[in-house]
């Protein structure tokens, strides 16, 4: 008996008892904080009041509440419910369960689709699997809209929306955290770092993301925890990555990695781009590019976006091969394959997109030629628009004569009879190009058009 009075008391005293806070969570009024049900996408509406008049609960939840709040278009909805998959699955003819090891279910609504996931409880003791670095294999149990609250990460991650009343359903004073531009973990840091290490380079993201400061226990153990992130799956790291890499504050994010120290040794590909002494202007430039892009909705390709991060490892292991003595095209498809094993060791790069890579590097020799028949060739090639982007960012980090590039621009742009004088060895293009109508230079050097440039993060 007393022994079980001794274990409540406790374990009400441990921190990372978040999942059942002490407290009734605060519920905040429009007024307070603004948010207008017609805010949120017309997807999320429907789905939540769809929900909602069907008698269950059903919120906004997660990110796009965070981002709403801090005046940032929510890129996804998810939607929180107390209904389960199947129910939810009943609800709504367009729509799928996915997940084996915990059900969500993605509606359609129009172009939509919203991931609705059960109220679920964390990581209690009971119900969590961990392995033995204390890392949460499966925690599939559901629970009520307070355990759920408990589970989430940071406390600006565990706000409710309900668009009905407009009304924040907030457990862990994210609001106010917010308002105060604090990153606060739930709970113990340590502990939450422990269960799932994913959650430094989370921190690390949504910090340089929403312009958030690091609560200082949230902050203190990364630098010893980051070890922790050697067990997690490779899959799931390169997920993150590239959520960093695409979320449109890229350099922010990998200073802040930098800072916190969690980029050293761990993933292979960090390393490349943060401790490359030749290309480090370049990796900086296509970064800051990349992050422009998103900013402004365009499209960005991911196999773009590896090409230019591990191409000064390729240039200079090429270098190494031709000076043994290869001959030039096959010393760079050994770079190439080279390079892209490294890094597949710890990343899952799809074979999609290591493909893409591999076309937008074997173009850039091929760059060299501005005379004859070849440029033409070069021309029609499926990846030509990528592997010419890929040109501008290496004449802009000075890899490459600008003139070249300006050559190319011009060549792209000319109609079929300017190309042929263009091709002519005395051009004048071929020395000093005509003015072009595009700038590949400072911050005009992203490309107008997609391109070859499509999405295929959801990859
Ligand atoms: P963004 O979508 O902008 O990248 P997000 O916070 O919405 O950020 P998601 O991966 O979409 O990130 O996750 C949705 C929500 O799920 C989060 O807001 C958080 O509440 C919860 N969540 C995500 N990952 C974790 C995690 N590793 N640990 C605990 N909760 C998490
Ligand atoms: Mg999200």
């Amino acid at each position: 008996m007393i022994r079980k009075l001794l274990r409540r008391v406790f374990s009400r005293g441990k921190p990372d008892a978040a999942s059942q806070p002490p407290h009734e969570p605060a519920l905040i009024p429009v007024e307070r904080h603004g948010i207008r049900r017609e805010a949120i996408s017309p997807g999320a509406l429907k789905t939540v009041t769809r929900m909602q008049e069907a008698g269950f609960k059903a919120f906004v939840v997660g990110g796009a509440v965070r981002d709403l709040l801090a005046g940032i278009t929510p890129k996804d909805y998810d939607i929180a419910t107390n209904a389960t998959p199947d129910e939810v699955r009943n609800l709504f003819r367009r729509s799928r369960i996915i997940g084996r090891r915990f059900q969500i279910v993605h509606v359609m609504s129009g172009p939509e689709t919203l991931e609705v996931s059960t109220f679920r409880a964390g990581s209690g003791e009971e119900g969590a699997t961990k392995d033995e670095h204390g890392r949460i294999l499966r925690d599939n149990i559901f629970g009520s809209q307070q355990e759920d609250a408990g589970r989430r990460d940071f406390t600006v991650n565990a706000l409710y929306y309900d668009p009905a009343t407009e009304t924040i359903v907030d457990f862990h004073h994210g609001v106010a955290d917010l308002q105060q531009k604090t990153l606060r973990m739930i709970g113990d840091p340590r502990a939450r770092y422990r269960e799932d290490p994913v959650r430094m380079l989370r921190a690390a993201r949504l910090s340089a993301k929403l312009g958030l400061t690091l609560d200082p226990a949230c902050k203190a153990p990364i630098r010893e925890m980051a070890v922790l992130l050697e067990n997690v799956p490779v899959a799931r790291l390169f997920d993150e990555m590239l959520k960093l890499l695409l979320s449109g504050h890229a350099v922010a994010c990998l200073k802040q990695l930098r800072d916190e120290g969690l980029h050293h040794g761990l993933l292979p590909l960090l390393d490349v781009i943060l401790e490359q002494p030749m290309g480090e202007r370049f990796v900086w430039l296509s970064l800051a590019n990349t992050d422009e892009r998103v900013r402004a909705g365009k499209p960005v390709s991911p196999g773009f976006l590896f090409a230019t991060l591990l191409w000064h490892e390729v240039l200079a292991t090429w270098e190494a091969r031709k000076k043994e003595g290869d001959a030039s095209i096959p010393a760079l498809f050994e770079a190439m394959n080279e390079v892209l094993d490294t890094q597949a060791e710890k990343l899952a790069i799809t074979r999609r997109i290591a493909s893409d890579i591999k076309d937008i590097w074997l173009l850039q020799p091929r760059f060299d030629a501005n005379t004859g028949k070849r440029p033409l060739r070069v021309l029609e090639q499926p990846r030509f628009r990528a592997g010419y982007d890929f040109l501008l960012l290496r004449a802009e980090s000075g890899e490459v004569p600008m003139a070249l590039a300006h050559w190319w621009t011009s060549f792209m742009e000319a109609d079929p009879e300017e190309r042929m004088v263009l091709l002519q060895p005395e051009s004048p293009g071929t020395k000093k190009p005509r003015r072009r109508r595009r700038k590949p230079s400072g911050s005009e050097a992203a490309p107008e058009e997609a391109g070859n440039l499509r999405a295929e993060s959801g990859e």
